[in-house]
């Protein structure tokens, strides 16, 4: 009996391992698509010093796929990670957000999230570099977000990437910093121009105190070693006030803008209206 149910079991896990993989492939086949369609976009999501004023945007990949609409980052990153695809992919959003950032008048950054498979595959420093000299944009106004993971995977070959990446004159940003394992040996063996704290310690300022202590530690080891603080998910005033009396240099999140296509930040950028109203159809894809 015992041993009926476990095959029984068996085949129900089996159906489904099944069916999760055939639902990945296809994900994946539309993704190869979209990428070919051009039916990927980007958003950008402001960040403001804490003295109010727009200094940058994180662009963020968005897709809207054809029978199921919006389908969020966090789905398929994973699917394009594991098949590959995100080294097309990442090609491309870099090659977007620099030829979008060169259009703007205002000087400001443009924020690039990198991942690990990026390093893995591909020559990453000369990727960037020719797409700097194809858009023309200013290398320090562009700035590679990398994970920790970044740096675990095989952290001499990582690092001596990074390195070559700082040769050209951008910005290295340390994205979610706080999860994952966070070894402080990673801040010391590699000189970040910044490091983005979490969102998930941005909310729990108000409930939980230790969260708080953390935020002052981090603000503190940036301090020491000269990076950048910008503080990710920043959603209420209180967070605010928080985050710009524990020295925080910038803030990220709702509070300040959500991401949106470019156009709905025009004016902050600067964006020739021309321009703009040529690309506004995008708005609704
Ligand atoms: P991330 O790089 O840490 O980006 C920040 C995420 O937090 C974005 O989610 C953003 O929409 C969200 N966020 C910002 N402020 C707030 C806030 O105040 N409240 C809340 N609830 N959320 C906020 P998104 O766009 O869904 O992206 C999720 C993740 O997907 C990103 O995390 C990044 O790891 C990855 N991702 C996005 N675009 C790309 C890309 O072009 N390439 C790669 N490799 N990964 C990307
Ligand atoms: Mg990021
Ligand atoms: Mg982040
Ligand atoms: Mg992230």
């Amino acid at each position: 009996r015992a041993k009926a149910d476990g095959r029984g079991v068996f085949r129900i896990f089996e159906a489904d391992m099944d069916r999760k993989l055939r639902e990945r492939r296809a994900l994946e086949q539309d993704l190869r698509s979209a990428l070919a369609g051009g039916q990927l976009f980007l958003h950008y999501q402001p960040q403001a010093s804490v003295s109010g004023e727009i200094v940058g945007f994180e662009a963020l990949i968005r897709w809207t796929h054809k029978q199921r609409g919006t389908i969020p980052p966090a789905e398929f990153i994973p699917v394009a990670e594991e098949s590959g695809l995100i080294v097309p992919v990442g090609e491309w959003v870099l090659r977007e957000a620099c030829r979008e950032a060169a259009s703007w008048v205002k000087p400001i950054q443009v924020g690039v999230n990198l991942s690990p498979v990026q390093f893995r595959q591909g020559n990453l420093p000369d990727l960037v570099h020719s797409v700097l000299l194809e858009t023309g944009l200013d290398p320090k106004r562009l700035e590679l977000e990398v994970t920790e993971s970044v740096l675990f995977d095989d952290f001499s070959r990582a690092s001596s990437i990074l390195r070559r990446l700082k040769s050209l004159g951008v910005k290295i940003a340390l994205d979610d910093f706080g999860t994952g394992y966070s070894s402080l040996s990673y801040l010391q063996s590699f000189p970040f121009d910044k490091i983005k704290i979490d969102k998930s310690f941005v909310w729990m300022i108000q409930k939980n105190p230790q969260s708080a202590a953390i935020i002052r530690a981090i603000v503190g080891l940036g301090r020491g070693l000269s990076m950048h603080i910008i503080a990710e998910g920043v959603e209420t005033i209180d967070q605010l006030d928080f985050l710009s009396e524990e020295g925080c240099d910038a803030l990220q999140g709702y509070l300040i803008g959500r991401p949106y296509p470019i156009e709905a930040y025009a004016n902050e950028v600067g964006r020739p209206a021309a321009i703009a109203s040529v690309a506004r159809p995008r708005r609704g894809r």
